[in-house]
């Protein structure tokens, strides 16, 4: 894995990539006041990312706009949307959407290709490896693949939402070593500067530490296109960097945005975990919803800083439904998740031992079974802890 240096620019880093997803926002898509489709801007983007292909990388694109679009055409008021009319919109837009790009690439000899996925194709490790399989397969045909949200049959409670954690999700997915993540926000902040005049940019981030999570202040005022703000841009950027993904934070307003950051425009680079994760650890660290908590004594999260695994022993609580198998967030004893990793037990069977020592464990379940509630090598912690 390469690592990053603080004097890297970040026209080293996309001159070097090998594989990079491009995530473009709903707000970048489409002009504020009458809707109509950015062509000329679309076309720019092409033309970077048809450039980035010529150095040799292999390039994805997740793509918002398609709700913002098909609102338009079906004359729905502006504010919220119920959640029928945001999945007739997504009906309406998609097809608009995919179409533009088609459009935008035709011109450079570049094959789109639509891939919309629901939350589960990247949740369920069965379905990611299938969703992973069709990238792989459209991008040694040298298609190019633009990934949405399939709104039109996702739900409220089941969906990213956000096309940050999806694009996060979708960098994971397909091993990218470079995630920009372009939209109206020129990067991350020490507060937001239209409400701080004495906020100052961030040009490079080390590691994701609790402070730097701390900086983001609710959903970007300047955007009610799309629905990811600075909250969902960190954790995207969080999720890609645990999988050893250098993340780009930019602004994409500006017609042929790639080449902007090329010749120095503000950004904000994060740099890939130094201890990147494992694809199955990115996995299991990525789960946008996990299946259940379980809260830990202070013993317990200083022995998982030094690697271990999660004891019975250490547990003071555990909620949800799970079953073996299932991601869980570990969270310490104010609430702060910490962790995340695969149950070894179901729920029935963690709230029996919650506490126990290993030697008691067989006897309250009545069978002997695993010393661990979480295996180390199935547990990945989210931050880096202070020593
Ligand atoms: N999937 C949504 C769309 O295409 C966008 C989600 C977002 O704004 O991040 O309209």
């Amino acid at each position: 894995m390469a690592t990053l240096g603080t004097h890297s620019s970040v026209g080293d880093i996309l001159g070097q990539a090998k594989r990079v997803v491009v995530k473009a926002g709903s707000s970048l898509l489409s002009e504020a006041q009458s809707g109509a489709l950015r062509h000329g801007w679309m076309a720019s983007l092409a033309q970077d990312l048809a450039g980035l292909r010529d150095t040799g990388a292999e390039v994805l694109m997740v793509s918002s706009g398609a709700v913002a679009l098909g609102r338009r055409a079906l004359k729905l008021s502006d504010g919220a949307l119920a959640l029928e009319q945001k999945q007739a919109a997504a009906a309406v837009g998609q097809p608009m959407l995919a179409s533009a790009w088609k459009e935008a690439f035709a011109p450079l000899g570049i094959v789109t290709a639509q891939a919309l996925l629901t939350l589960e194709d990247t949740e369920k490790r069965r379905r990611w490896l299938n969703s992973r399989a069709t990238l792989e397969a459209l991008l040694s045909q040298k298609a190019l693949p633009i990934i949405n949200e399939n709104d039109t049959v996702a739900t409220d409670e089941i969906r990213y939402g956000d096309n940050d954690r999806l694009a996060a999700r979708v960098a994971q997915m397909s091993g990218a070593d470079v995630l920009v993540l372009l939209s109206d926000i020129d990067g991350l902040w020490t507060a937001d500067p239209h409400r701080h005049s004495d906020a100052s940019p961030i040009p490079f981030v080390a590691d994701m530490s609790a402070e730097i999570m701390a900086m983001a202040e609710g959903p970007n005022p300047q955007s009610n296109l799309g629905s990811g703000g600075m909250v969902t841009k960190l954790t995207a950027a969080r999720m890609a960097v645990q999988g050893g993904c250098t993340v780009i934070l930019a602004s994409g307003v500006c017609e042929h945005p790639l080449a902007a950051l090329m010749n120095g425009a503000r950004a904000t680079v994060f740099a890939p975990a130094a201890t990147a994760t494992d694809a199955r650890k990115g996995w299991i660290a990525g789960t946008i919803n996990p299946a259940g908590q379980v809260h830990i004594d202070e013993g317990a999260v200083r022995a998982l800083g030094k690697g271990a695994s999660l004891l019975p022993a250490g547990m003071t609580a555990c909620t949800g439904d799970f079953t073996r198998g299932d991601v869980l967030a570990i969270l310490d004893m104010n609430g702060r998740e910490v962790g995340r990793g695969l149950a070894s037990y179901t729920a029935g069977e963690a709230r029996k031992i919650c506490g126990l020592r290993s030697e008691e464990i067989a006897h309250a379940l009545g069978y002997s079974a695993r010393a661990a509630m979480i295996h180390r090598d199935n547990l990945v912690l989210l931050h880096k802890e202070k020593t």
